[in-house]
């Protein structure tokens, strides 16, 4: 192939426009990205490997090397890896092909401080190379490809790279930074040693560097040729626990996640037992900008005996844990499994389960710590978090009573952080039933007309306003053998909360009521299915209620705004006999008019919108002109 010029892809070029200018503040992270690739390119190559040995060549050991011209001023990192065809570079070095890109790209504001923070998360990988380099060159040959099929790529990070076919004998890539006038700092054997001994310490295969030799005469250091090791070269996973700081496991969370942010906890164990893996999973302090796209695929990476197989191997988690990150290394497995495979293997079963569970312990750990800051942590990861907690109610039917005990809710009593195991302590002497009503908001929630007699009588109501709350309310039923129960729904029964007289009280004046109560029901027989006397109102004159086992309010309005039909069905009215304003309907000239407010007012009061707001005014207008 003739050198050839070629445009980066769009996307591409706003990565490399931000790296250049908004990642400066932290530029050594390169070296990181860079030796990451070189590493991943070696894995790449075992794994192929397995069923192709030729591809080793004759140089089956593998490792990355890190060198520097001072003349020159650039630093190589050269692996003996997979290495990259020339269709691979042009595709791989000047397109972005990750999912979530797109979803990426629109959350870029232009705002250099809250983009660099995205990006950290993100990702910039290769392309981090220019944050210190104003040319990068990379040579490449992939393994099993004959010398004179090599390519040498270059491009000044602005528009454009070019390609052209060389001839490389060694199988692998170079990646040659040309670095940018003032960046001089890292051509020193010290700085990049440790730079490297503070990012890839974990990497599983040798980062080696030359030796240096100080020479007294020209008083300056001498590079020798003799390569040495710089890192440990054993996965951090596979070292035992004692031997890991705080910090080496943060790092490492950092290079797998992209977050620059530590992790809210983490968990480290070998298991053994009918399976037998070992696992290292973390999780995030801050959800990432993606945690709603459910088709992305988990952060946990899977390793059969060490050795790379697949990143986001979603079999490993359910989906309600997709934010969990880390890696999970099987000893039982074949090395060639597949993702299908993965799909249907009991291997891979237990180890979900087993990670499933130390997820949970995890979080509960954290829930119920005797340390205080330890519990704010679970709070900060109920907020970001919560609400894909929630879906597991749904996925994961063996695990839903551990799940629900971790809920936090808004009450009557908080606004945050109620556990239903704190409701259950406070219900009162008599109440049989965990009470909630649902909303759009907490405000609308706390107003809810519904809510009035529980108010009065001191009884906690769980204000849900989370989006998945009612479909979570469709798995979820009971806690400790208490019923979940609307006050929106069905007959109110205080059951022995209310006393005899207030029962009786409530009996003669529905008796005394039937005849405006069978008004009314004509009046309002193509809104209402029926209309009733209740004690569940205090201050308001009217709510609407659903039956025990139709869809509330609130839901069908979510699935009307998202285009979904919802059932067919009327709600039941119920009116405050001692109202002042239900009152007035006995006797009165406006009695039709005034009926229909009522009930538009129940409509307006849990949140919904009138399907005929004018005729609402004019009625309205109609009675404060009379
Ligand atoms: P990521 O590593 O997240 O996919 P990068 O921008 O770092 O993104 O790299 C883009 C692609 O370029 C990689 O997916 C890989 O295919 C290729 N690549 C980068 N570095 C190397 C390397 N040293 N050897 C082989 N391929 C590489």
């Amino acid at each position: 192939m003739e050198k050839q010029t070629l445009s980066f892809q769009a996307e591409v070029k706003q990565i490399l426009h931000l790296v250049t200018h908004s990642l400066y503040s932290n530029k050594e992270i390169f070296l990181r990205e860079l030796v990451s690739n070189a590493s991943d390119a070696c894995d790449k190559l075992r794994f192929e490997a397995l069923n192709n040995a030729g591809l080793y060549e004759d140089a089956p050991n593998l490792d990355v090397r890190v060198s520097f011209d001072k003349a020159a001023k650039t630093i190589t990192i050269r692996d003996n890896g997979i290495g990259l065809s020339a269709e691979e570079a042009v595709a791989n070095l000047g397109t972005i092909a990750r999912s979530g890109t797109r979803e990426f790209m629109a959350k870029l504001e232009g705002d250099q401080k809250k983009d660099a923070q995205l990006i950290g998360q993100f990702g910039v990988g290769f392309y981090s190379g220019f944050i210190v380099a104003d040319r990068i060159t990379v040579e490449s040959r992939r393994a099993g490809a004959k010398a004179e099929e090599g390519v040498r790529w270059s491009s000044d990070g602005s528009g454009d790279f070019e390609v052209e076919t060389i001839t490389k004998p060694t199988r692998g890539t170079d990646v040659i930074l040309h670095l940018r006038e003032g960046e001089e700092e890292f051509l020193s054997g010290w700085k990049l040693r440790s730079i490297i001994s503070k990012y890839s310490d974990h990497i599983s295969l040798p980062v080696l560097m030359q030796k240096e030799e100080w020479d007294p005469e020209k008083s300056e250091q001498i590079v020798k040729d003799e390569w040495a090791p710089i890192n440990k070269a054993a996965a951090l996973w596979t070292r035992s626990k004692s031997d890991i700081t705080p910090e080496q496991y943060e790092e490492f969370y950092k290079q797998i996640s992209y977050d620059t942010e530590a992790p809210l906890a983490y968990t480290h164990n070998r298991v053994e037992g009918r399976s037998e893996y070992t696992q290292l999973l973390y999780i995030p302090a801050k959800a990432p900008f993606d945690l709603w796209n459910r088709d992305k695929r988990g952060g946990v990476k899977l390793y059969v005996k060490r050795v790379f197989i697949m990143d986001d191997a979603e079999a490993l988690m359910p989906v309600y844990l997709r934010f969990v990150k880390g890696v999970i290394d099987s000893a039982d497995l074949p090395l060639n499994v597949s993702r299908e495979l993965l799909q249907e293997s009991r291997d891979v079963k237990a180890i979900r389960e087993g990670s499933t569970k130390r997820v949970l312990s995890m979080l509960e750990g954290l829930a119920n710590s005797e340390d205080e800051a330890e519990r704010a942590k679970y709070a900060k990861f109920w907020k970001d978090f919560g609400s894909v907690l929630k879906e597991g109610v749904g996925e994961d039917h063996a695990n839903q009573e551990r799940l629900v005990k971790l809920f936090r809710f808004a009450s009557t009593h908080a606004d945050e952080g109620v556990s239903l195991a704190d409701y259950v302590g406070r219900m009162k002497e008599g109440q049989e039933a965990i009470y909630y009503v649902t909303a759009d908001t907490l405000a609308a929630a706390k107003n809810s007309p519904q809510l009035e007699i529980f108010r009065k009588k001191g009884i906690e109501v769980l204000l849900l306003t989370d989006r998945v709350d009612e479909w979570m309310l469709s798995h979820v039923y009971e806690f400790e053998g208490k019923p979940l129960q609307s006050v929106a729904k069905g007959a109110i029964d205080l059951g022995k909360l209310q006393d005899e007289a207030e029962k009786k009280q409530a009996e003669e004046a529905a008796t005394a009521f039937k005849p405006v109560l069978d008004r009314l029901k004509e009046v309002l027989k193509d809104r209402a299915k029926d209309v009733r006397v209740t004690t569940r109102l205090v201050d308001s004159p009217a709510c609407l209620v659903v039956e025990e086992g139709d869809i509330s309010g609130h839901l069908a309005r979510m699935l009307k705004q998202a285009g979904q039909s919802a059932p067919a069905q009327q709600p039941t009215l119920e009116v405050n006999a001692e109202h002042a304003l239900v009152k007035r309907l006995d006797g009165s000239a406006h009695f039709d008019d005034l009926a229909h407010i009522l009930f538009d007012q129940a409509v307006l009061a849990e949140g919904g919108h009138l399907e005929d707001p004018a005729a609402y005014v004019r009625r309205v207008n109609a009675l404060l002109t009379a």
